[in-house]
């Protein structure tokens, strides 16, 4: 079974977002439990939480099909103290709103060394803050988004993602979600049926499918290997949509969010229902 939705809106109060996921016919969803540009934000209310587990259990959407995302803002890896400790309380924050939300995810990206320490250094802090995380809150897992690899981002090689779960103490509470535009502009070639398998079986013997949480569905405006985080609408990039249709038929991504992140947000509901026409029954 595959579950299909869109990064939607939470304008208004988090309990909007399972809402604005039933208007585009989606059977997943993901959001920002708070403003993803901000450092503080207020604490989630009794009543807006009541009213998300209501909205979320009316229309079916149970917690593993729901993938929050925390802020942009955050970097579990940063170089310097202040900059970690702020980043590492933001996301124990996050991570404590999930579990007020009785959710099971969160996603996030790893981390930036900002050309300030090594690659191993800071995949080393990420994975430290991950574990801080986990044991401050319980039943969440801590979700890591392979990346473009722009800038100093870590997590555009499998190794890395393998690196810090290496390193998390409660493997039951990690996981990874793959996001497709990420994952060709870091330089795996989903694009073609052979370079799909062998991309995916790279995951597997690095990685291993059992850690997959979560996809997001991307097309890419930038080419193979550019190193550049630019979503396109499915059909609309590099990747074309063949992609798309060989994931919607690959039992290694069932029972799992998959998630569209795509730029247009007027087009979610047609592209829900493309990819739902794409499984071969
Ligand atoms: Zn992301
Ligand atoms: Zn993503």
């Amino acid at each position: 079974m595959k579950y299909i939705g869109a990064h939607v809106s939470t304008s208004g109060g988090v309990e909007n977002a399972p809402l604005n996921a039933k208007k585009i016919g989606a059977t997943a969803f993901g959001l920002f439990t708070k403003n993803q540009r901000q450092w503080k934000a207020k604490p989630l209310s009794a009543e807006s939480i009541r009213k998300f587990k209501k909205n979320c259990a009316d229309a079916g959407y149970s917690p593993d099909r729901i993938l929050p995302h925390d802020s942009y803002l955050i970097n579990l890896g940063h170089p310097e103290k202040t900059g970690l400790e702020k980043s590492r309380n933001a996301f124990i924050d996050e991570m404590q709103r999930c579990e007020q939300l009785g959710l099971m995810f969160l996603n996030f990206h790893p981390g930036s060394h900002l050309n300030k320490i090594t690659e191993e250094a800071c995949l080393a802090r990420i994975a430290e803050s991950i574990n801080l995380a986990l044991e401050q809150t319980s039943g969440v897992t801590a979700v890591i988004e392979n990346t473009a690899g722009q800038g100093t981002n870590m997590g555009h090689r499998f190794e890395h993602l393998a690196a810090i779960i290496d390193r998390v103490e409660d493997k039951q509470r990690v996981g990874v979600c793959l996001d497709t535009c990420h994952t060709v502009s870091a330089g795996y070639d989903l694009i073609t049926p052979a370079g799909y398998e062998q991309a995916l079986a790279e995951f597997d013997a690095v990685v291993g499918f059992s850690y997959l949480k979560g996809v997001h569905l991307n097309d890419d405006k930038k080419a193979l290997a550019s190193r550049v985080d630019r979503h396109a609408s499915l059909g609309e990039g590099t990747l074309g949509l063949d992609v798309f249709r060989r994931i919607m038929n690959d039992p290694r991504f069932d029972g799992m969010p998959l998630i569209l992140e795509t730029p247009d947000s007027d087009r979610w509901a047609e592209e829900i229902r493309m990819l739902k026409r794409m499984i071969e029954s």
